[in-house]
């Protein structure tokens, strides 16, 4: 494929929205259009949009004529505003005052249709015959596996940018969103503490971040809650709940008057249970305090399952620093003509883009046990 220096890069956000988000695609396009001058086009709805104008331009012989006129006659705000155009061309009005605002403005969904490759292929084509030179995709496991996927499958360059704010993509310190969920957990438990401390209560929080306890784990570390659970240390048994109970009964003996549990969504029962963990930790505590003779039988257990709360709301500037430098990052990737596809990485604080299917960092999990540790000993009564 010839590239002209009009040749545009598109981009995408796929999968869980996460904050920074829009951070990231302000910085895609301004870094376009003021450094590089070339154009970006802000595909919609992810994998969807893509396959959706595929599918528009397959219909008849005028369909790809039409499709290109769509997108140079609406551009920025105009495409933006038509909620049927699945690909627009970004201008700088398009991506003004978006910066710290949760979500995404292209939006973001899920394909099932993009796990088959004749659909991948079609996205191709279109791709092909649009003149794109590079794809530039935002999102988690799934999405940059799909991107993995288009790279192999394809001669366009690929990028893949981690947006998620389970933070379980280990080749890379962090990833865009965790940051601003770690505030919002912060933010959660230290509403939840005024009601812990004034009824004299254990509050069980269920965080995300589907395997990994990364996220509960620094948010534990950063609110100061009591007790942390992630699915790194094994699955729950009787026993164990039974054991952690019996630590939160001892420092209420101790003085304590309330405690804050985390428990990410991961973990895992034995044996094994339907229900959300934060319910069935609740079971077991309460019943562990109103046994026979026990010291606080009128010690109460609530749980709450917070769930999309933690995924929108104002980016930090954490968040937004990252994107700005994963977005230069993958521009320079796209542009090297020697360049690989791959995905962006923040690897001992350095941005840089690694190989689809690099293998973890070893340094993850040492530094959640060194965390796991900190936090005990910091919350330890
Ligand atoms: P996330 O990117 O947040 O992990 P998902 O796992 O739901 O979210 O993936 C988002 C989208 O990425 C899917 O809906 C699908 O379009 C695409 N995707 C995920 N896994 C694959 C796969 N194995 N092959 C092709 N596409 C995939």
């Amino acid at each position: 494929m010839s590239l002209s220096p009009e040749s545009p890069v598109a981009v995408l956000c796929s999968g869980g929205d996460a904050p920074g988000m829009n951070a990231f695609l302000r910085a895609i396009v301004r870094l376009g259009l003021n450094r590089h001058q070339i154009p970006v086009y802000g595909i919609r709805d992810g994998y969807r949009g893509l396959v959706r104008a595929a599918r528009q331009v397959n219909s008849d012989a005028d369909a790809l004529y039409r499709l290109k006129q769509e997108i140079e006659r609406n551009i920025g705000n105009r495409g933006l505003i038509d909620a049927q155009q699945s690909i627009i061309q970004m201008d700088h009005a398009s991506v003004s005052g978006i910066m710290g605002k949760g979500g995404t403005i292209l939006g973001s969904a899920r394909c099932l249709d993009f796990h088959k490759p004749e659909v991948r292929r079609e996205v191709i084509t279109l791709l092909e015959k649009l003149g794109v030179r590079a794809l530039i995709v935002s999102g988690g496991d799934g999405s940059l596996t799909g991107a993995r996927l288009l790279a192999e499958e394809s001669d366009l360059r690929i990028i893949g940018v981690p947006a998620t704010i389970d933070n379980d993509l280990q080749f890379t310190e962090m990833s865009l969103g965790v940051d601003t969920a770690v505030h919002t957990l912060v933010w959660a438990v230290d509403h939840f503490i005024d009601t812990a401390r004034s009824h004299r209560r254990v509050m069980v929080l269920e965080t995300m971040g589907r395997e990994s306890g990364d996220l509960a784990r620094m948010a534990a570390l950063a609110s100061g809650a009591e007790m942390v659970i992630t699915p790194e240390g094994g699955a729950l048994s009787e026993a164990k709940m039974r054991g952690l109970a019996e630590q939160i009964e001892g420092a209420m003996t101790r003085g304590r008057g309330h405690a804050i549990v985390l428990i990410a969504e991961g973990v895992k029962f034995e044996p094994e249970q339907k229900r959300n963990g934060a319910y069935v930790l609740r079971d077991a505590f309460q019943s562990y305090f109103q046994r026979e003779g026990a010291p606080f039988p009128d010690l109460e257990v609530r749980p709450s399952v917070l769930g999309h709360l933690q995924r929108g709301g104002h980016s930090t500037p954490g968040d937004c620093i990252l994107a700005a430098r994963f977005a230069e990052e993958a521009w320079k990737s796209v542009l090297n003509p020697n360049g690989i596809n791959g995905i962006t990485a923040l690897r001992y604080n350095k941005v840089e883009v690694v190989p689809f299917g690099c293998p973890d960092l070893p340094e993850r999990a040492i530094h959640s046990c060194a965390m796991d540790l900190l936090h005990n000993d910091l919350s330890n009564w």
